[in-house]
């Protein structure tokens, strides 16, 4: 790990894992990145520098401060949009992990002017009352490549998910956040599993969502189980990766 401070050696290891497991179960490919913010600096965050997750090893994670620049200076090259990260770790304490994915089952969500993200099953409560979606249009203008390119657009991006725990954005993909690695893990596998269930309950008529509080009561009773999916897909990438 380059890194200018003592960070826990198991989140750098953990943070490894979760890129290779969002890699496996589906979620990002050769594009999107997780973060952790830093155990003992709550003003930083770990991210790898610029790869395809399943390819991110130890020595790939790099520190970064509150505006999206590296602790230390490197030339690796970087995630364009690091910024997404830096400014909900700034708007949002309670947040200590965030994945970033344009996994394909949510894309219609982020671009419909109908259908919303809303939990239709126990698995993923977190959606709450629906996922916000951002519309980069609203704060850049409609030129733009849809990324998140600086502070501005992050801060933005923010304001959007608020206090939600998925934020969609619109002709892109989505960002999720949790407060632990494991939980940001969960919640954009089960983001997408979420998203392929509503898009075929759509087929059958209309749908039935969970209630808010079915949405808070199995969001509380998963989540605690959340080492069980974990271990799983933990060994699976990690058997996939010798
Ligand atoms: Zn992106």
């Amino acid at each position: 790990m380059n890194a200018s401070s003592l960070v826990d050696p198991s989140l750098v290891q953990e943070l490894v894992d979760a890129n290779r497991i969002l890699y496996n179960e589906g979620v990002l490919d050769a594009f999107g990145h997780v973060s952790a913010r830093h155990d003992k600096h709550r003003d930083r965050f770990l991210l790898a520098a610029n790869l395809a997750p399943a390819l991110v090893g130890p020595d790939d994670i790099l520190e970064f401060d509150l505006d999206g620049s590296p602790v230390v200076d490197t030339r690796r090259r970087l995630y364009v949009e690091r910024f997404l990260h830096a400014e909900i770790y700034r708007a949002r304490p309670d947040v200590m992990a965030i994945v970033h994915s344009h996994s394909v089952a949510v894309l219609p969500f982020s671009v419909s002017q109908r259908a919303r993200l809303r939990p239709v099953c126990h698995m993923s409560g977190f959606l709450g009352s629906g996922a916000p979606v951002f519309d980069i249009r609203d704060t850049a203008g409609p030129a733009t490549d849809l990324l998140i390119r600086d502070r501005e657009l992050g801060a933005a991006l923010a304001k959007s998910l608020d206090r939600h725990a998925v934020v969609l954005m619109r002709g892109h993909g989505s960002t999720v956040v949790a407060p632990s690695i494991r939980l940001a893990v969960y919640r954009a596998v089960y983001t997408e599993v979420n998203a392929r269930v509503q898009l075929q309950a759509e087929q059958l008529g209309p749908i039935t969502f969970l209630t808010v509080e079915e949405a808070d009561a199995t969001a509380e009773s998963n989540e605690a189980n959340v080492d069980r999916p974990w271990l799983l897909w933990q060994a699976k990438a990690r058997l996939g990766s010798t």
